[in-house]
């Protein structure tokens, strides 16, 4: 059972590695990929939870944005976490989402809603990348929604007027920076449209041509009709498929090993990174 887009405390997850190790364990995962938001820094405390039978693909997952401004999710796995040029890319990313946080927060103020930096700073846990699902936690908090989900489907989509971006780099400077490093590319969810205006499948050619190695295609965002097509273009531009949770623990209904990557799938991805960097206890 191979599930390689997981998320915890060091970012928006709700378990913490340790705990997210363990649950993969009791789930009967093999090969766990842990993939924060712009961030490496849960894969210590999961590298020390692990034991046999589970692997560990270590990686992030991280936000860009494309010219036209379209919003898109690079998971690389399997780099090499000393690299200077990926962990200065990671912390920009990190950096900018605090003011990014200040201005949805003020957005929010000036329509009259409860909240504050100081909560949604006090929702986050020590460390962790700041998200919305952490402005979502104290939304919660003070009373204005139910959840973290009322709060996405009330107030913080994409296309929400409370929504704002922040600095990121393109696709393919994610692309080619995760592959500089040693690791593997791979896109995340590219057409789960109900987060916002999606990229079309022309411009995977692009990504390809800065490095790109897989697409998810199994995940809980894509109907069967778009699995169908992205696995024409993964076909056409000879690309891995894979297939994962997304897990976030209680935060979203996303269960670990929900849906899951095929072994002769995966035996090629890890192949290409640059050498071997799965953690096998
Ligand atoms: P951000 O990185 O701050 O733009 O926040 C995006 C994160 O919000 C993604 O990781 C999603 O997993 C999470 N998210 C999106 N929709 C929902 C939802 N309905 N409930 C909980 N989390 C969500
Ligand atoms: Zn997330
Ligand atoms: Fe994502
Ligand atoms: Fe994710």
């Amino acid at each position: 059972m191979i599930d390689l887009h997981t998320h915890t405390t060091a970012s928006d997850g709700t378990d913490s590695p340790f705990a997210l190790v363990n649950k993969a364990l009791s789930a009967g995962i093999t090969v766990l990929g842990l993939t924060d938001h712009d961030t490496t820094s849960g894969w210590a405390e999961a590298v020390s939870a692990a034991r046999k039978p589970i692997s560990l693909a270590l990686g992030a997952e991280i936000s860009t944005l494309t010219e036209d401004g379209i919003s898109v999710h690079m998971l690389g796995l399997l780099f090499d976490g000393e690299n200077s040029e990926i962990q200065a890319m990671l912390s920009d990313a990190r950096d900018t989402r605090i003011p990014r946080m200040k201005k949805m927060v003020e957005l929010l103020r000036s329509d009259g809603f409860a909240i504050t930096m100081e909560d949604v700073i006090a929702a986050t846990p020590e460390g962790a990348t700041l998200g919305r699902p952490h402005l979502a936690d104290a939304l919660v908090k003070n009373g204005v929604v139910k959840s973290r989900d009322e709060a996405f489907a009330e107030l913080l989509t994409n296309d929400s007027k409370y929504y704002v971006t922040h600095a990121t780099p393109t696709p393919e400077v994610a692309i080619r920076t995760i592959v500089a490093a040693g690791g593997v590319a791979v896109i995340a969810h590219p057409m789960a449209s109900r987060r916002g205006d999606v990229i079309s499948t022309s411009i995977f050619s692009d990504l390809v041509a800065a490095g790109l190695h897989g697409i998810e295609i199994d995940h809980r965002d894509h109907t069967s009709s778009e699995r169908t097509e992205l696995r024409q273009v993964a076909a056409e531009l000879n690309l891995v498929i894979t297939g994962a949770s997304d897990y976030h623990g209680q935060g979203k209904l996303n269960s670990l090993g929900e849906n899951l990557t095929d072994p002769a799938q995966w035996e090629r991805l890890e192949s290409l990174a640059s050498q071997r960097r799965v953690v096998t206890p």
